[in-house]
Parts: structure tokens; C-alpha cells; sequence
């Protein structure tokens, strides 16, 4: 069992947590309600929240772990054959008053072994989640990735599906006064039905690829609504930006300064999430093609095709 004196210098503590209930969103999304003793206590940050879950290791359960918040070196050290793997999602709906959060898992068959456990799980069944909490005494919690500047009224999102549940809750954080365009691409046309509604100033375009490519419907519809959001919000002129191996380093870039603030002061701001060639893609078009200013970008690899999560 994990200890349940929480240090305050740490922002996100392991808690044992289990599956209340188990919804189908769309063809490709489940929500999972997960509840635990401690679960109250998950912090309620909504917008890109990310956190961690630790899977059982078949036959083997979640007992190797051991105590304590130090979890990710505790994890580190475990032989192979008992540490649960780990996987990043986001943080959706908390409800502390009922004990429970949800996260919401993309299906993308039994490749990996967090797509396996979602596709076979049941309630009762236990993980280990990673989660910000609510006795933390620090400024952030850290792992929020929606950084714009405060001058920024005219937003561009681009996700794919497993990025969705970051960009509904962005949504339910947005203020009123923001424009812009969010183009989510997903598998099915019915996973629309898993995105939250946007805000009144955001138009929401969901693409479906279907069988092709991830990345193919969404690269060019983010182009062609970069010319309208761009006109409105020019950029300063085409920057030079290095080239990122995607299957060697995390693509991911999140402009702010050492306390968290955001490093841009354009009125544009622009959030792209999801498989790492199309993200690269499309900020190298924002950035050199458009000459958005690169600190008005925010771009995170969430997922290289063909390799499994880097932990
Ligand atoms: C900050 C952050 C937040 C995230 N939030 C969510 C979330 O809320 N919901 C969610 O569903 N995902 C989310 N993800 C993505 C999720 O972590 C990855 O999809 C993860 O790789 C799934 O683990 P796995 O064990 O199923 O597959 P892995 O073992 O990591 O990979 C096995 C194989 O599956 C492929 N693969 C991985 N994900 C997908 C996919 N979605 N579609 C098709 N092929 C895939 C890999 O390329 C690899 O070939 C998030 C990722 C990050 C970094």
C-alpha cells in the first residue's frame, strides 16, 4: 500500500486507483472513471493537464511498486520483468466530491500495452496513476502545456485524436473574449462525439482520415485555415528553425521562461499536439513559411508511429 502522508514539495504523487466505470465515447474513445481513497485529492487544473499511469504487468499486478512519492526513481529501479509500463494521458473531468477523475483512451488496438488494458479492462480492475494534487504548496503543478501570452486573442489548435481530450479541456478553460480555429483530425467521423463543444469565438473543424496516414487530413486543413487566422495576425517575418530527428528526441517545445511564463507577446498563439511528423510539419510551416513568431508556438510530439512511448 502507498503511504498517505503526501510530501508538499511534490507535485504529482502516485495513487492507487481504481475503474469505476467504463464509457463509450465514439468508435475510438473510452472514458475510464477511476476512483481510490485518495483520489479527492487529484488536483482540478482541467486545460492539457497531463499526468501518468502505471499498467499492471500481466500476471504479474501493480505490488512491485513501491511506496512513497519518490515514485519515478522507485520506478527506474525495478527489474523489467515487474515494473508496470508507463504511459502519459491528460487529465479530464475531476470530481472530487465523488472520489473520482476521468481520463479518456484512444483504442488503437493491441499494440500497445495501454491500448490492450483499455480494450480488455473492466471495473474493479487497478492502476497506479501519477496525478497533480490538491496538497501540493508550490505555484504550478507543472505538466499544463496551454502557456499563451496574455495578449493572445486569436488561437490556432491542430490535434490528433490522441491530443482530443487536451483540447476539450482547453476548451471548457477559454475565455470568452478568444478567436480562432481548432482542427482536430480523428479516425472515425463519430469520435467528434468524444470532443467537447468550444467555446462561442472558436470554430471547430473535426477531420476524419479514415485508413489513411495520420496527419494526412490535418496538415492541410490547418494550411488552408492559416490563411484566414494569419491575415487577421500577421507574423514578423520567416524564422530559420533547427531540425528536430523525431525518432531519436521527444519533439516538443513549449516556449516560457523559468518561472512559466509564456515567452511570446503576439496576439496570436497557436497549439499543436499529436503524432510527431505532422506536428513537425506544420510548425515548420507556421514558423518558416509564415514567419510566425516561434514563441507564439507550442508544439509537443505525443506520439512517434512505429515506437512505443518514450518513459
Ligand atoms: C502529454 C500527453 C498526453 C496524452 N494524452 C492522451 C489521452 O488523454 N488519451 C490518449 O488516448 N492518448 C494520450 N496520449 C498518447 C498516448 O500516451 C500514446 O498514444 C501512447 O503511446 C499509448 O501507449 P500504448 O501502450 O497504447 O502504445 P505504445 O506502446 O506507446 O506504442 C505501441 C505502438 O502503438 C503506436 N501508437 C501509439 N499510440 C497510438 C495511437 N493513438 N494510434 C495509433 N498508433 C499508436 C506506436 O506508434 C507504436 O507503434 C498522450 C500523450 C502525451 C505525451
Amino acid at each position: 500500500m502507498f503511504t498517505q502522508t503526501r510530501s508538499p514539495h511534490i507535485a504529482h504523487v502516485p495513487m492507487r486507483a481504481t475503474v469505476a466505470r467504463i464509457e463509450t465515447l465514439s468508435p475510438t474513445f473510452r472514458r475510464f472513471t477511476l476512483t481510490g481513497p485518495e483520489i479527492s485529492t487529484v488536483a482540478d487544473n482541467r486545460l492539457d493537464q497531463r499526468f501518468k499511469i502505471l499498467f499492471p504487468v500481466p500476471g504479474v499486478g501493480l505490488d512491485a511498486m513501491p511506496p512513497g512519492d519518490d515514485w519515478y526513481l522507485a520506478w527506474r529501479q525495478l527489474d523489467n520483468s515487474v515494473r508496470p509500463v508507463m504511459r502519459t494521458y491528460t487529465v479530464r473531468e475531476v470530481r472530487p466530491e465523488a472520489a473520482e477523475f476521468d481520463v479518456d483512451i484512444a483504442l488503437h488496438g493491441r499494440i500497445g500495452p495501454a491500448s490492450a488494458w483499455a480494450l480488455d479492462a473492466r471495473p474493479g480492475d487497478e492502476l497506479i496513476v501519477c496525478v497533480p494534487h490538491t496538497g501540493f504548496e508550490g505555484d504550478i503543478h507543472g505538466g499544463v502545456d496551454w502557456r499563451p501570452p496574455a495578449e493572445a486573442r486569436r488561437i490556432l489548435i491542430a490535434a490528433d485524436e490522441t491530443a482530443l481530450p487536451a483540447v476539450s479541456g482547453i476548451f471548457e478553460r477559454l475565455g470568452p473574449e478568444v478567436r480562432g480555429t481548432a482542427i482536430v483530425e480523428v479516425p472515425h467521423p463519430e469520435d467528434a462525439a468524444a470532443i467537447s463543444a468550444p467555446p462561442e469565438g472558436v470554430r471547430l473543424i473535426v477531420v476524419a482520415r479514415g485508413a489513411d496516414p495520420v496527419g494526412s487530413r490535418l496538415v492541410p486543413t490547418v494550411r488552408e485555415a492559416a490563411a484566414s487566422l494569419l491575415s487577421a495576425a500577421p507574423g514578423g517575418g520567416a524564422q530559420e528553425i533547427e531540425d528536430v530527428d523525431i525518432d531519436q528526441v521527444m519533439l516538443w517545445e513549449v516556449p516560457h521562461d523559468l518561472a512559466g511564463n509564456p515567452l511570446g507577446h503576439a496576439p496570436f498563439f497557436a497549439w499543436l499536439a499529436g503524432e510527431a511528423s505532422p506536428i513537425k510539419e506544420l510548425r515548420r510551416f507556421l514558423v518558416s513559411e509564415k514567419g510566425v513568431d516561434r514563441h507564439s508556438v507550442a508544439f509537443m510530439g505525443y506520439w512517434r508511429a512505429g515506437r512505443p512511448e518514450m518513459t
